[in-house]
């Protein structure tokens, strides 16, 4: 029987918030130039939300009605012992989807348990097929390991996996095509990502190259006929198929396409702020809910009910010069 309660989470616009962002930490192996700088300070390890606590907290969002889970970050594979929560989310009744965005790179080792412990479906990142290019988007990253990472969780029987490419001008932008391709001879969905300002990466040149969904749908209809389609997704992609391919092509657009009035979504971080937009700062600490009176689930899904009150309408990407959120991508919670 399921432990669902009736009364979803919905916000004043009348927005049912169904989807569950947690990011289980804000560390990394790679260092993106459009989610890090060079030098980062992480969260001390005493202020992070144990896995025991992730998990009360996923329970608390299950029974009010969230249906998916995706796990994130920063990495969330080199978050030690993950797999313990991993196979605690996967045993919530009334969780339909636990999914999980890597950067792949050590999913070689670990596909297999999480399709092992309930993940169904995976998002992994890549921006580059090249491995000088590569390395120098994520200033660490070494290609081949996240090939094979990707190959594992088609092997591990994962459905759909999906590739997620920030498209960069003057960084990766001649790249449209070969990822499309790679996407293509693989089988595996792709999605085009619009490059937000979030944290001051370094990089100032963000709103110069800035490629919109727009742009990278017509450079591919040069060469194949996009179909819009119906499909859909937990997430924000508009996705279009290429007649005699299985594969979904999938488009973000967080700057040219507001989506925030079909929002379901909300994230936790991984110190337990609950937040209510990407792109606002409207938060509730959650941690402190749960520290306060601990084990106490009546009181964390009250706290989290009455959030859905200060959930803003939109966010405004790109409306003014300076990054509107100083908060990192890492720290969000992709
Ligand atoms: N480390 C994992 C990964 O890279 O897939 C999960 C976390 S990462 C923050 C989640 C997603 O956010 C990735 O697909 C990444 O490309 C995307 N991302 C990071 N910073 C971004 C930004 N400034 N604009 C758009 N997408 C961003
Ligand atoms: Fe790490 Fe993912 Fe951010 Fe790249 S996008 S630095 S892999 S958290």
């Amino acid at each position: 029987m399921s432990n669902r309660e009736s009364t979803a989470l919905t916000d004043r616009f009348g927005r049912v918030i169904n989807y569950l962002r947690l990011s289980v930490t804000d560390r990394c192996d790679f260092r993106c130039i459009y989610c890090m700088a060079e030098e980062m300070t992480f969260v001390p390890r005493q202020q992070l939300l144990t896995l025991e606590e992730m998990a009360f907290l996923g329970r608390a969002f299950v029974e009010l009605g969230v249906s998916r889970i995706r796990l994130t970050g920063g990495e969330p594979l080199v978050r030690r012992n993950l797999m313990s929560l991993v196979r605690d989310l996967g045993n919530l009744d009334g969780l339909d989807e636990l999914l999980l965005t890597t950067n792949g790179s050590r999913l070689d080792e670990v596909a297999d348990e999480l399709v092992a412990a309930g993940v169904n479906r995976i998002n992994i990142s890549l921006d580059s097929v090249q491995p000088r290019r590569f390395a120098e988007i994520t200033r660490t990253g070494e290609l081949h390991r996240v090939l094979k990472g990707i190959a594992a969780a088609q092997r591990a029987g994962i459905e759909r996996v999906k590739i997620n490419s920030v498209i960069m001008r003057g960084h990766n932008d001649d790249e449209i095509m070969p990822l499309l391709e790679f996407a293509l001879e693989r089988g595996l969905d792709i999605s085009f990502i619009e490059e937000m300002p979030l944290g001051e990466t370094g990089r100032d040149e963000r709103k110069g190259e800035l490629v919109s969904s727009e742009e990278v749908r017509q450079r591919i209809g040069e060469y194949y006929p996009l179909t819009s389609s119906n499909d859909s997704s937990p997430g924000p992609s508009r996705y279009y198929r290429i007649a005699g391919s299985d594969s979904r092509i999938g488009f973000i657009s967080p700057n040219s396409h507001n989506f925030c009035e079909s929002c379901n979504r909300v994230r936790v971080t991984c110190e337990g702020r609950l937040l209510l937009c990407l792109g606002n700062e409207h938060s509730v600490d959650l941690r402190e809910v749960i520290r306060t009176s601990p084990g106490d689930m009546g009181v964390l899904k009250a706290a989290i009910t009455r959030a859905m009150d200060i959930k803003p309408e939109r966010h405004h990407f790109y409306e003014t010069d300076q990054p509107q959120v100083v908060r990192f991508m890492n720290a969000t919670g992709g």
